[in-house]
């Protein structure tokens, strides 16, 4: 029996049996008990499953990993300590000095930068691609030395939809795997296994614990993309790893050959493993996810519309609004809902937007997206505010934008405080 999302954010992960505890325990356990030697060899030589240390694998971090694994549909799935591990470990689990990727310039920040500059120091090589490209202007970006193609289904914070297809086609054509950060829809709204992405990365720092507790990440793999067929491009999962006894990970794990890589290599040797306590929050985070964000869904479409009528704003983006540029994208690929995160700008520019904030009374400035409280961050003014105004338009970032992260408080309150700011 195949259970539905929100059954699986309530029931999946942690099954326990006669006599164990109901709740997921908190395995605050750095290592675990055997009673031979050759139990213990066994487990390091990856013919045995099972624990032996936390930074390897944890149960408590495991259970939270199949729940996600559940939700997104996916083969195999591991945590790590931050989304910044997550995207890295993915792209670092297949490419390596002198290879390439491409990957959308939409992305969050964090992420242009892991990829632009640390990456690049480590010998690996990214084009960034307009997401609007078309089919044939990415045909063209594709080096005999590129190893995946990269985006977000919704990206942070100017919030384009990834057309999946467009980019899954081009990366299989290329016999590469497409990746996609789904952060901001979370597989509530989008489960990207099913328009062709092979593989899946969140920050769980976001929608998924929801309330701001801890920070996380997530790697999933669909186990569909074919590692096999193009052996040459990839030797770390098709030839022997001579770090596990000549272990072939494509082989001996099948569609669990790319997580169980990355766990036993990459894991293993730079060590962001979550905490269990961490775990264990956001477990609880995701046990009401499926609750939350249709409630973000609507209050953000409640919130755009009032905001698209003001006289006062200038402009608002929010892809689950009609006659946004990416309105039609997030009907074909989330018609449910897309996320609680807009963006706009108040007539006034920079001035304007400062002041308007200031004014808020509720919604709080923080430097967070997608939690259940209501919140809101000013580029210009935080993350950005080094930049002069030319040199924001440049980076795609107006002087005026603000990225309103819209909660699951009442909606006419989230409205009122808007009011009162603006007119404040
Ligand atoms: C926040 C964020 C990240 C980085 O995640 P951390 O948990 O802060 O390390 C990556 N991708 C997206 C889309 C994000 O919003």
């Amino acid at each position: 029996m195949e259970n539905n999302k929100g059954t699986i954010c309530v029931q999946g992960g942690w099954k326990p049996t006669k006599g164990e505890p109901r709740v997921l325990p908190i395995y605050q356990s750095t290592t675990f008990k055997y009673d031979t030697s050759e139990q213990m060899g066994r487990l390091f030589d990856l013919e045995d499953s099972g624990y032996f240390y936390t930074r390897l694998q944890n149960p408590t971090n495991d259970a939270v990993a199949s729940k996600i694994c559940e939700l997104e549909g996916g083969a195999a799935a591991m945590l790590t300590s931050s989304g910044q591990a997550a995207n890295f470990y993915a792209v670092f689990n297949i490419c390596e000095a002198g290879d390439h990727f491409i990957c959308s310039s939409n992305v969050y920040g964090g992420t242009f930068n892991l990829f632009g500059v640390t990456m690049k120091k480590m010998g690996i090589d990214v084009t960034f691609v307009d997401p609007d490209i078309s089919p044939e202007d990415l045909e063209k970006e594709f080096r005999p030395n590129t190893k995946c193609v990269f985006g977000e289904s919704i990206s942070n914070p100017s919030l384009v939809v990834f057309d999946f297809e467009k980019f899954s086609k081009a990366a299989h054509a290329h016999g590469v795997p497409l990746i996609v950060d789904n952060t901001f829809p979370t597989p509530i709204n989008c489960r990207p296994f099913e328009y062709g992405v092979d593989i899946v990365t969140h920050s769980t720092t976001k929608y998924m614990d929801g309330h701001a507790m801890a920070v996380g990440g997530a790697i999933v793999d669909s186990g569909n993309f074919d590692w096999k067929a193009h052996a040459d491009k990839f030797p770390g999962m098709t030839e022997p790893d001579d770090s596990y006894h000549g272990i072939v990970y494509a082989e001996k794990f099948g569609k669990a050959g790319y997580i169980t890589k990355a766990t036993a290599q990459v894991m293993r040797d730079l060590g962001s493993i979550p905490a269990p306590m961490n775990s264990f929050l956001l477990n609880v985070g995701l046990e009401t996810l499926h609750l939350r964000m249709p409630k973000h869904c609507e209050n953000a479409l409640k919130v755009a519309k009032w905001l698209k009528n003001n006289d006062k704003v200038a402009w608002v983006n929010y892809p689950g609004l009609e006659g946004d540029k990416y309105y039609d994208l997030a009907q074909k690929y989330m018609p449910n809902g897309t996320c609680g995160v807009l963006t706009f700008g108040i007539k006034g520019g920079r001035e304007a937007s400062i002041k308007f904030m200031d004014n808020l009374k509720f919604v709080a400035i923080v430097t967070h997206v997608a939690d259940a409280r209501s919140c809101v961050l000013h580029p210009a003014s935080h993350t950005h505010r080094q930049m002069t105004d030319e040199q924001l338009i440049e980076a795609g970032v107006q002087p005026d934008l603000i990225r309103f992260s819209v909660g699951i408080e009442d909606a006419e309150d989230i409205i009122a405080d808007l009011e009162q700011a603006l007119n404040a």
